[in-house]
């Protein structure tokens, strides 16, 4: 299955395309990971998109779309892809589009998960992630590690990303409303689009999922 995962910051989405990725036996292809990763790794890409992460704003589009095509032209990818946090504005979308149809394939589904803006504040403020595997997320009150500070999967460090501040929050928040949301109305009339509420347990949360996949 080829799918894309829409949602605001805080939503939950990376705890969620790791679960359902693994459940579904496809890549999980998180963007917002692959520049943490550059970052990290101090790559040129890294450095180019480090300052656009911190203040919230987008990564350029020649840039992000380049990095998500390499990614998702990978083998591993071949037989499908659960896509976090790309497309996040139409011009990504359109590429996508373009990038699918010259491979003669099509995205099977787009879910879109829908959380009320005062729970995104909370949530984010207590996130902390896994410096080996920004896939694992933790939250400090919702979702604590067995050990503070350690990841319970693998063992890494946890740490509160630098672009969870209040203001690059607040950034984030209005970056989401005017590109990333068109891009739901364009899916949506591609007759592609479920809407999932994100509240509640963890797994429940995937159980929607894996129910708007018809995979329940
Ligand atoms: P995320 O981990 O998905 O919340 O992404 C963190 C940050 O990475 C975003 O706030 C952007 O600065 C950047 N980023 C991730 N995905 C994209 C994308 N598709 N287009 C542009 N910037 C992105």
């Amino acid at each position: 299955m080829r799918i894309v995962l829409v949602g605001p910051p805080g939503a939950g989405k990376g705890t969620q395309a790791h679960l359902l990725a693994k459940s579904l036996g496809i890549p999980h292809v998180s963007t917002g990971d692959l520049f943490r990763a550059n970052i990290s790794q101090g790559t040129p890409l890294g450095v180019q998109a480090k300052s656009f992460m911190d203040a919230g704003k987008l990564v350029p589009d020649e840039v992000t779309i380049g990095m998500a095509k390499d990614r998702i032209a990978q083998d591993d990818c071949a037989g499908g892809f659960l896509l976090d946090g790309f497309p996040r504005n139409l011009v990504q979308a359109e590429a996508l589009d373009g990038i699918l149809k010259e491979w003669g394939v099509a995205l099977d589904a787009v879910l879109d998960l829908e959380v009320p803006e005062d729970e995104i504040v909370k949530r984010i403020a207590g996130r902390r992630l896994c410096r080996r595997n920004g896939a694992h997320v933790f939250h400090v009150d919702y979702n604590p590690p067995k050990t503070e500070g350690v990841c319970d999967e693998c063992g890494g460090e946890l740490y509160q990303r630098s672009d969870d501040t209040e203001e690059a929050v607040r950034v984030r928040l209005d970056v989401y409303h005017n590109e990333t949301e068109p891009i739901i109305a364009y899916y949506g009339e591609q007759g592609l689009v479920s809407t999932i509420s994100a509240l509640g347990p963890v797994e429940e949360v995937t159980q929607r999922l894996l129910a708007a996949l018809g995979r329940a």
